[in-house]
């Protein structure tokens, strides 16, 4: 029992955590590239590329990759926001952990309370001889 009592607390603490943290949460996969203008004469046409220039690279939901450029004053707080959303895959698993646990603890109490016959295997629409 003090099992669970101590998992509701860490999943309580997780939860605050986790609302916390996607406010904050940006998508993407971080990239620098540098970057040749059109300026006759410009260095970059010698080597010297501008950059680094802060690109972000997902799948969209038509699965083909696309991405964007990050303006140079936004990019520490996007690559913050990535770090965050890193941190919140984490957590997530943590809560996942915990909510399985939950789901185990229930399932044992219940079995514990009155011992209910085993279900049949109703819940397929196929008949067992079919399976023949
Ligand atoms: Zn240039």
């Amino acid at each position: 029992m003090s099992s669970v009592m101590k998992n509701s607390a860490t999943r309580d603490a997780l939860l605050r955590r986790l609302s916390q943290l996607a406010r904050r949460a940006l998508f993407g996969t971080l990239s620098e590239t540098y970057r040749t203008c059109g300026r006759p004469g410009c260095r970059c046409q010698q080597g010297q590329k501008h950059g680094p220039h802060l690109y972000v690279s997902f799948r969209g939901p038509s699965g083909t990759t696309t991405g964007y450029y990050v303006p140079q004053a936004l990019a520490e707080a996007m690559r913050g926001g990535v770090a965050v959303w890193q941190e919140l895959q984490a957590l997530l698993r943590e809560l996942a952990e915990v909510n399985r646990e939950r789901l185990w603890a229930s399932r044992v109490s219940r079995s514990q309370r009155q011992k209910t016959p085993r279900r049949k295997h109703g819940s397929s629409p196929t008949r067992p001889e079919e399976h023949l």
